[in-house]
């Protein structure tokens, strides 16, 4: 069979640790065997990052503006014992949240659903996305720890001088207080993403705050979503089928409790936070989440929502074998792949991403699973493989 050709290169971001290791087989076993695999390759690991002085991330990020498509490996973000482990000129930033800087966007996250891996809330039988805007709010806020009686007010200078002052509170006795904020700019980018992104997936958007009680602030998240929307999508909803649905957060969360799933709910920064890893834990596994960044300006990058799966890692140093989820790493691949397709309109391409997708759900429904699934799976007797025979039987269905 005449493998398939990539006219455009994907971005291809190469990380750390186990993920790095699955990493190669993943593209030695179900990728390059298939395909003319045509990628710009950035070596993201941190010895790499290390003696680039992290020149190479920010060049892989630049890289996914000139080609609109990456897919990156997980990555260490250096901590104190990285600094030492790895002997680091410097704790270098977040690969991810440099890449997220340089291309602006919005970060979706969705589970994988398959048969005998039951999400804990019954009725959930499709995936939903979670779209979390990546900037401001509580990150990004300034606190006080207030002593004593005293008065404290939010003071907005204007470039003239002119002040306007806002009372926060009159204490009469101990308390604290902290300070956030938002920009417009970043939130009509989160609106655009969410709603590009829904009509790329067909799916429903939901948006919730708390616009209620946070008349100014959160009202004006509200605000900005529906501007959008009326003025540059609405249409585009319509012939689309979809929806966009506007609620309050706490109506927000019932609802999805009673819903069957099937949509992207768009959250405020720590909701999105929060959120994330109450609907992967309940789906079953943080190894079963995809992520991908999606810019205003229609760039995507692709990659599993998990670390680098640093124990394992180690347990693979000391030759001993090891069981590490692949699944989310290879969706990373499809998504890249497909989406790739679809801009240098490649059915093949596309397709083939379909077949590897349905390939390894298959494989994992026939009963053929790494260990943290067949710890939680319903299916009777599964069979746990490791790391690298799980891919070939991935490879063999394919
Ligand atoms: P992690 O790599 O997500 O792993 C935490 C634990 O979750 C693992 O020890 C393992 O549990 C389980 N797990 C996660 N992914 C799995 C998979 N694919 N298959 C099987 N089990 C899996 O998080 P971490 O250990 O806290 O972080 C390790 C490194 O990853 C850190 O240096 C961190 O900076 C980095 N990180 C990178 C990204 C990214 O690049 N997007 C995201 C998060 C963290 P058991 O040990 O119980 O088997
Ligand atoms: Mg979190």
């Amino acid at each position: 069979m005449a493998k398939i050709k990539m006219t455009t290169p994907i971005v291809e971001m190469d990380g750390d640790e186990m993920t790095r290791i699955l990493w190669k087989m993943i593209k030695e076993h179900l990728i390059e065997p298939f395909i003319e695999l045509n990628t710009e390759y950035y070596d993201l690991g941190l010895e790499h990052r290390n003696e680039t002085d992290d020149q190479v991330t920010i060049d892989s990020a630049n890289a996914t503006k000139k080609y609109k498509v990456a897919v990156k490996c997980a990555t260490i973000t250096p901590n104190a014992a990285r600094m030492t482990e790895y002997d680091l000129k410097e704790m270098w930033k977040s690969p991810n949240g440099t890449i997220r800087a340089i291309l602006d966007g919005t970060v979706f996250r969705a589970p994988i659903v398959v048969k005998g891996i039951e999400p804990c809330v019954r009725n959930w039988k499709k995936p939903i996305t979670i779209a979390r805007h990546a900037y401001g709010d509580v990150y990004k806020s300034s606190e006080m720890k207030i002593p004593g009686a005293g008065k404290v007010e939010l003071v907005y200078t204007d470039q003239a001088g002119e002040e306007t002052r806002e009372l926060v509170h009159e204490f009469d006795s101990a308390g604290i207080v902290q300070g956030m904020h938002n920009i417009n700019h970043s939130i009509e980018s989160f609106a655009r993403s969410c709603f590009n992104y829904a009509l790329d997936i067909r799916q429903d958007l939901w948006f919730a705050t708390k616009d209620t009680i946070s008349k100014k602030y959160d009202h004006t998240f509200k605000d900005i979503f529906q501007e959008i929307f009326d003025a540059e999508y609405k249409e585009k909803f319509e012939a689309a089928g979809i929806t966009y649905f506007y609620t309050l957060i706490d109506d927000a969360v019932a609802r999805v409790m009673k819903s069957e799933g099937g949509y992207i709910w768009a959250c405020k920064n720590y909701d999105g936070d929060v959120m994330s890893d109450m609907i992967s834990s309940a789906f079953g596994s943080l190894a079963m989440m995809t992520s991908v960044l999606v810019s205003p300006d229609g760039y995507y990058e692709y990659e599993a929502a998990h670390g680098t799966v640093q124990r394992h890692y180690y347990k693979h140093l000391e030759g001993e074998e090891t069981s590490t989820n692949s699944v989310a790493t290879i969706f990373a691949w499809t998504g890249a792949l497909r989406k790739r397709g679809e801009l240098d309109g490649s059915q093949e391409l596309m397709d083939f991403a379909d077949r590897l997708e349905k390939a390894t759900i298959d494989t994992i429904e026939e009963g053929k699973m790494t260990k943290d699934l067949a710890l939680i799976t319903t299916i009777e007797n599964p069979t746990v493989l490791n790391s690298e025979d799980f891919i070939k039987a991935v490879a063999e269905k394919l």
